[in-house]
Order: C-alpha cells, then sequence, then structure tokens
C-alpha cells in the first residue's frame, strides 16, 4: 500500500492512475478503522482498479474539543487492516498540510444542516463538506463511499455533490453492527462493560418501532420509542425523531413521505452515540 502524507505527494501519484484511466474507488474515514470501514473499502475494491482509503481526524467538524481530544487514534492497527484487505492507496496528511491557512468556506444547505445533527452540532456539516470537497480534489475518486450509519451526513455528501456538479458517483452503504446489533463506531472503544450491555437496546427500540410504526400514528410512534429509550436511566437522548429520508424534516403522518427514516442520538457516559433505521 502506498502512503501518502502530502497534497504534492498524492496529487502526483493520482495524475499518473488518472492517466492510465484506472477508476479510483475512495473511501474517506477518520480512522480507528473497524469493519463497517472495511465494508465500504471491500465494496470499493470490487467496484474499481484502485481503492483509496483517507485517514484524517477533520478538527473543524469537531464543535466538541473534549470529543476531538479522545477521538480514537489507532494508526499503527488501522495500516495493518488496510494492507490486509489490499488497499491501494493511504491518503495521511497532518492537520497543516490540510489547513495551512483558517478556513472561512460556507456552505448552504438550506435546512439540510439545521435538523437532527445539525441542532446540536453547530458547523458540524459545513466541516464534514470542506474536508470531503477537498479531499475530492485531491483523490479525483469515481466512486466515494459513505455508510449509512452516518445518515444525514451522507444526504450533506449527496446534496454537495449534485449542487456541485463534482465528477463522483456516492455510493451509500448499509450500517455494520455487533451480533447484539449495536452500530459500529470508533468511539464504541470508549464505553464501559456495563454501558456495552446498555448500548445494544438502542437499535432494539429502533427495530421495535420500525414494526409497530405504522398501526401508530407518527407522534405516538415517536413518543412510544422516546419512552422505551428513556426507561434506561444511563441514556440520556438528544433527539429521535422520524423524518422524510431526502430533507430530513420531520414527517406528520405516514403517507405524506416517499421514504421515512427514524433517527436517533443519545449520551450514554462521556459517549455520544448515532443510530437509524429506514423505515420504508
Ligand atoms: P468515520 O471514520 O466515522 O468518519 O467514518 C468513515 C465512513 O465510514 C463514513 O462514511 C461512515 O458513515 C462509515 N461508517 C462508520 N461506521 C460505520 C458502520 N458501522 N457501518 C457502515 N459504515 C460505517
Amino acid at each position: 500500500m502506498k502512503i501518502l502524507k502530502t497534497i504534492a505527494q498524492a496529487e502526483q501519484y493520482i495524475d499518473d492512475i488518472k492517466s492510465q484511466s484506472k477508476a479510483i474507488g475512495f473511501v474517506p474515514t477518520m480512522g480507528a478503522l473497524h469493519s463497517g470501514h472495511i465494508s465500504l473499502l471491500k465494496r470499493a475494491t470490487i467496484e474499481n482498479d484502485v481503492v483509496a482509503c483517507s485517514i484524517f481526524v477533520n478538527p473543524i467538524q469537531f464543535n466538541n474539543p473534549d470529543d476531538l481530544k479522545n477521538y480514537p487514534r489507532t494508526i499503527d492497527d488501522d495500516i495493518q487492516k488496510l494492507e490486509e484487505i489490499e488497499c491501494d492507496i493511504l491518503f495521511y496528511p497532518e492537520v497543516k498540510e490540510v489547513y495551512p491557512e483558517p478556513v472561512f468556506d460556507k456552505y448552504n444547505f438550506g435546512q439540510l444542516d439545521k435538523v437532527l445533527e445539525g441542532k446540536f452540532r453547530p458547523g458540524h456539516f459545513n466541516g464534514v463538506a470542506v474536508i470531503v470537497r477537498k479531499l475530492f480534489e485531491i483523490i479525483q475518486p469515481d466512486r466515494a463511499y459513505f455508510g449509512m450509519k452516518d445518515y444525514q451526513q451522507l444526504r450533506i455528501i449527496q446534496t454537495m455533490t449534485e449542487n456541485l456538479e463534482l465528477p463522483v458517483q456516492i455510493i451509500p452503504c448499509p450500517t455494520l453492527r455487533e451480533k447484539n446489533g449495536l452500530a459500529m463506531s470508533s468511539r464504541n472503544v470508549r464505553l464501559t462493560a456495563k454501558e456495552r450491555l446498555i448500548a445494544p437496546s438502542i437499535y432494539r427500540i429502533l427495530v421495535e418501532l420500525k414494526k409497530k410504526a405504522t398501526a401508530l400514528s407518527v407522534a405516538e410512534a415517536e413518543s412510544w420509542a422516546l419512552s422505551q429509550l428513556n426507561n434506561f436511566k444511563e441514556l440520556k437522548v438528544e433527539y429521535l425523531e422520524i423524518v422524510d429520508s431526502k430533507t430530513l424534516l420531520p414527517v406528520k403522518d405516514w403517507k405524506g413521505s416517499d421514504g421515512v427514516v427514524v433517527c436517533v442520538a443519545v449520551h450514554l457516559g462521556y459517549v455520544r452515540l448515532i443510530d437509524n433505521l429506514i423505515i420504508f
């Protein structure tokens, strides 16, 4: 695997690949790689000639300095995992390489970055958009793979790509879960043993909600799920919302939308967990 640490190195290496008309599949990550990341990379391997992964803990998408400080960093393990699956390229720059100057770029996503995560993490999606666009410019992927685990992020990236007519196909990939249903996340390593027993309840409640949803009104379904989550004193719910799967705006009744998704964010100990489930 070729490890590239500067933009100049990466651009030169990528230009060479492009000149051979090879298709590049790209998976941007913040490292601490787990099977969820690996599933995206494996799909990229099947669909492209060359696979590139980036590892960059993007400071401008963190609205909480403690979260940035405590974000797990496991680069040696990550490199080993990438070697095992025969990833071709790792782009692993330092912060000052990516942001030699402060960034003032502002994206307008309308309502899309104001709801759900956007309400609780101001500036987060602008930071995501800045880094993903920058990485797309450097890596020039034909296809880029994003997990549905971060559903709102996926919608933001799809919207940015459409609005700016970027020449990259965005491929949504299903959420990988532990056997007990907990969505895999780099942050899970910070859960205590006791919290690890509670965390799977989040997905279990989403699954139950999906089963009973359309027999109830949207408001009833939401308040049922909220009350189930609130039964666990350890879970502090930030939001649980049933929203339109395109606009992410709340739906009032089941008939108003072609697609509906339930999105949730909870605090468990020091860890903030998000998850979602497509209802239809
Ligand atoms: P991150 O390193 O958390 O920024 O994630 C990098 C990419 O992996 C994003 O597209 C995430 O949505 C995706 N991802 C993270 N966790 C999972 C998971 N459990 N299943 C599938 N994709 C995931």
